[in-house]
C-alpha cells in the first residue's frame, strides 16, 4: 500500500493560538512562557523544536492544551516524517517480525510453566467475550496467573496480534499503526468479539480512543479495562480482601492513563486503597506523571535514553519514602524493574492485582525481579550483536502487516545461545553479590550522570 505523509495530519493547526501552555508543562522541557511559544512556532513552522529530541510520548502536552490542539500529534508527524526510510535497529526489540525481538528471546529464558501459559493464550477462535493479554503483559504473563482473576473470560493474545499498536503510535510509525488496525478489526471480527477486558490499560486507550478517531476502526465491541473489573469485583465483595497490607505505597501513573480525565488513575486509587495502603504521591503523578523510561527510546531508539529517564523516574519513587511501589501498567512494570535492579533499589514494585491477591490472602508469584535480569540478558545480547556485526547497525523496514494472523519467524540458534548464556551468568553468584551489584549500581548512576550533563548542555535545557 502506497502511504503518503499528508495521510496522517493530526495536529490541529487551526485551533493552536501558540500560548506555550503545552511545552511549560512538559516535564522533559519545563519551559518558561516566552521560551515555550517560540519553541512551539518554531516546531510548527519549520519542524525544529528540542522537542523532537527529548520527547518521553508522555501525553501531558496533549491533556494541558486548552484548545485540543493536540501537540503531542505534532511531534509524532515529524518522526513519522523521519521514520518512513526505516527503524533504527534498536526498534528490532519490539516488531514482532524480526526474528530476535524481546518475545522469542524471552521465551527462551522463561520456565516451562510459563511457556505453557503463552501457548495457551494464542488461541483466537470464536469467542464473544475475551481478556487480552496485550503487548508486554505477555513480558510479565504470570501477573495473570492470579487467583483473584479466576472469574476473567477466557485469556487470549499474543505479540501476532502485534498489541493494540499502542506502542508502535508512540515511534509514528503510522502506516503500521493502520496496517494493525485493519489486523484487529478482522481478527476480532472473525473472532466474533462483543467485549474485550484489557489487561493493559494503555492498550485499553489504544483500542477505545487512539484507532476510532484517527485510524478510523470500527470495532463491533465493547472495551472494558480489568483495573475496572477489579475494582468491581473488590468493590462487591466476590474478591474478598482478608487483610489490610498496611503499606505506605505511591503509585506511578503510565502515560496514556492521563486520557479520559485521568479516571482510571482514581480507579487504581482506590483499588490500592482498599488494600488497606496508603498513598504518597511523587512530584510528579496523575496529569502530570513522567514517563517510565519506555517512552523515551521513540524519539533516537537509544538505550541511554530509557536508562536515563527511568532513573529519573525511580528517583521520584524513592524520594516518597514509599514502603513500595504501585505500577499498573505491564510495561511500565518491567522497564522500572530493569532500571531498580540496575540501581541497586531496595523498594519492591507490584501490580493491583498482586496487591489485592495478597490482601486476600494469597502469595503472587511476583518475579518482576528475576525477569529483569532475562530482560537485561536480551537487551545485552542486542548491544553486543550491535558492537560485533556491522549489518546489525544498520536501519530495517518492519514487514509489512496483512489483516490475517501470520506465523513469526523463530529466535536464531546463535541468539538462544547467548541468551542462555548471559541470562546465566546474570543470574549466577558471579553478579548477584553485594560488591558486584553496589558496583554495577555505581557505573549505571554515574553513566546516567554523565549523559545527562552531556544532553543538558547541548540542547541547553535546565532540566
Ligand atoms: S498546542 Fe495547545 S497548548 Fe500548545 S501552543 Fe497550541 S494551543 Fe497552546
Ligand atoms: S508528549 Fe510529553 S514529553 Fe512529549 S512534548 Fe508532550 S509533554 Fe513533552
Amino acid at each position: 500500500m502506497d502511504v503518503k505523509t499528508e495521510d496522517f495530519r493530526f495536529f490541529r493547526e487551526d485551533l493552536c493560538d501558540r500560548c506555550g501552555d503545552c511545552f511549560v508543562a512538559c516535564p522533559y522541557l519545563e519551559l518558561p512562557r516566552e521560551e515555550a511559544r517560540r519553541e512551539i512556532a518554531s516546531l510548527i513552522e519549520s519542524g525544529t523544536s528540542r522537542a523532537l529530541d527529548v520527547c518521553n510520548t508522555c501525553h501531558t502536552c496533549d491533556v494541558v492544551c486548552p484548545n485540543d490542539a493536540d501537540p503531542y500529534e505534532l511531534v509524532l508527524e515529524h518522526w513519522w516524517e523521519r521514520r518512513q526510510e526505516g527503524l533504527p535497529t534498536t526498534a528490532r526489540l519490539v516488531t514482532p517480525s524480526e526474528p530476535c525481538n524481546i518475545w522469542s528471546s524471552l521465551k527462551a529464558l522463561m520456565p516451562p510453566e510459563e511457556l505453557a501459559l503463552l501457548r495457551s493464550w494464542d488461541d483466537f477462535s470464536p469467542c464473544e467475550e475475551i481478556c487480552l493479554t496485550g503487548f508486554y503483559t505477555n513480558v510479565v504473563p504470570y501477573i495473570l496467573q492470579s487467583q483473584v482473576l479466576a472469574g476473567l473470560p477466557k485469556i487470549a493474545g499474543s505479540e501476532a496480534l502485534y498489541g493494540c499498536a499502542g506502542d508502535i503510535y508512540k515511534t509514528g510509525r503510522f502506516d503500521m499503526v493502520e496496517q494493525i488496525t485493519r489486523r484487529l478489526e478482522h481478527v476480532f471480527g472473525e473472532m466474533g468479539v462483543k467485549r474485550v477486558i484489557c489487561s493493559m490499560s494503555a492498550e485499553g486507550m489504544v483500542l477505545s480512543e487512539i484507532l476510532p478517531r484517527r485510524f478510523g476502526a470500527d470495532f463491533a465491541f465493547e472495551v472494558v479495562q480489568l483495573d475496572d473489573w477489579l475494582l468491581e469485583k473488590v468493590r462487591s465483595g466476590e474478591i474478598a480482601l482478608e487483610k489490610g497490607l498496611g503499606m505506605k505505597v505511591t503509585i506511578h501513573d503510565n502515560c496514556l492513563s492521563k486520557m479520559q480525565d485521568g479516571r482510571l488513575q482514581e480507579v487504581n486509587r482506590e483499588i490500592v486503597e482498599r488494600t488497606g495502603c496508603s498513598i504518597v504521591e511523587m512530584e510528579h503523578h496523575g496529569d502530570r506523571s513522567m514517563c517510565c523510561g519506555f517512552g523515551a527510546a521513540a524519539s533516537h531508539f537509544r538505550v541511554m535514553d530509557i536508562m536515563s529517564s527511568g532513573y529519573r523516574r525511580l528517583k521520584e519513587i524513592e524520594a516518597t519514602g514509599a514502603d513500595a511501589a504501585v505500577i499498573y501498567c505491564p510495561a511500565c512494570l518491567f522497564i522500572l524493574s530493569v532500571i531498580k535492579e540496575m540501581a541497586n533499589c531496595a523498594i519492591p514494585f507490584y501490580h493491583p492485582v498482586e496487591l489485592v491477591e495478597m490482601a486476600a490472602g494469597g502469595h503472587p508469584a511476583h518475579r518482576h525481579e528475576e525477569r529483569a535480569w532475562d530482560i537485561m540478558a536480551v537487551i545485552s545480547n542486542h548491544l553486543l550483536k550491535y558492537a560485533l556485526f556491522p549489518s546489525h547497525r544498520k536501519r530495517f523496514q518492519p514487514a509489512y502487516i496483512p489483516p490475517e494472523i501470520v506465523q513469526l519467524p523463530e529466535l536464531p540458534p546463535a541468539d538462544r545461545l547467548r541468551l542462555k548464556a548471559l541470562a546465566a551468568l546474570f543470574h549466577s553468584p558471579v553478579v548477584q553479590n553485594r560488591p558486584v551489584r553496589a558496583l554495577t549500581s555505581l557505573g549505571f548512576k554515574a553513566a546516567v550522570a554523565a549523559y545527562d550533563l552531556a544532553r543538558k548542555n547541548r540542547l541547553g535545557l535546565s532540566v
